[in-house]
């Protein structure tokens, strides 16, 4: 495409809310064959709420209480969500020491007498050895419901469980037909766990998908695609999606998504809406491959 033509389709792709960094970024676009989306805060809003709470050990205050101090060390979207549950409910953050976060598992401390405290997905309770059997049917019926399943342990035991549900943006069924329509395969990446992740993509319309992920995961996967021979767009919002954005491709960062995302992406969603990937790609190969 010539100079001209690329700064056309950059002009036009703004009218969508797309910002295009380089010619390059837009060029590439008309020759993806795969999208790779995170679900949480792009596929889904990012706001999540907490909907069911279960508290089976101990006294509720008290629970939510360690709640609120352990998820007031995190910046996870799911933190704020069980902080504003422990707000609605009169519990003040309790005292807490030596409080560290897991990367795609939670958070952890121990509780002012020593006692340990994880909260977190399954497998960072089942990792700590801590028996999760009283809670399985529960969590069976949030995931089929997509909720994200949260869990506390106080001293090695299963005290209490949170659904959280984190509802899909308006616009995301429609958009994946359209991308779909446009012959592109769109496959879902998350670090939630595989249950949640299935009810979602069976929500939105996608067949492929990969649950568990931690950061470097997504990378990875990107990686796969490429030696499979598929040219790789991805679109995240997140920390964690920044080094599988700056891998893919085009990388696509929903406007209001951190900082690290858009600073690793070739392509911002200014609406934060998939909608701008499909724009970027239609407007990419009609100004970009016609227009020698
Ligand atoms: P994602 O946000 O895409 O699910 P992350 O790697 O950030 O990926 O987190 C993976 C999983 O770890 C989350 O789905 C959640 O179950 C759990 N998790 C992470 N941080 C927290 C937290 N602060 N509180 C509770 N659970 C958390
Ligand atoms: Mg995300």
């Amino acid at each position: 495409a010539t100079p001209i033509s690329t700064m056309i389709g950059v002009g036009k792709a703004a009218e969508h809310g797309v910002l295009v960094r380089s010619g390059d970024a837009l060029q590439t676009a008309s020759k993806l064959t795969t999208l790779v989306v995170d679900k949480t805060g792009t596929l889904t809003e990012g706001k999540p709420e907490v909907t069911e709470s279960e508290v089976l050990e101990g006294e509720e205050r008290e629970m939510l209480s360690l709640v609120a101090a352990l998820e007031r060390g995190s910046e996870h979207p799911l933190a704020a969500a069980l902080m504003d549950h422990a707000e609605e409910r009169q519990a003040e953050p309790g005292e807490i020491r030596d409080f560290d976060t897991v990367t795609g598992g939670g958070v952890k401390a121990t509780t002012a007498d020593g006692g340990a405290l994880l909260l977190g997905n399954a497998r960072l309770l089942e990792e700590a050895g801590i028996d999760l059997a009283s809670g399985r049917e529960l969590a069976r019926e949030l995931e089929d419901k997509a909720r994200t399943v949260v869990y506390l342990a106080v001293d090695d035991k299963l005290t209490a469980m949170f659904g959280i549900s984190d509802p899909l943006r308006h616009d995301t069924i429609a958009a994946v037909k359209r991308l779909q329509a446009d012959g592109l395969k769109v496959v879902m990446l998350t670090g939630d766990n595989e249950h949640t992740a299935g009810a979602i993509a069976r929500e939105v319309g996608i067949d492929d998908f990969r649950a568990g992920l931690l950061p470097e995961d997504k990378h990875a996967e990107i990686e796969r695609l490429q030696r499979e021979g598929e040219i790789v767009g991805m679109v995240g919002d997140g920390i964690n999606d920044a080094p599988a954005l700056a891998r893919a491709n085009v990388g696509f960062a929903i406007g209001q998504g951190t900082d690290v995302a858009i600073e690793s992406a070739g392509i911002t969603l200014v609406r934060g809406s998939l909608h701008g990937v499909a724009a970027a790609i239609e407007i990419s190969r009609a100004t970009l491959t016609n227009i020698k």
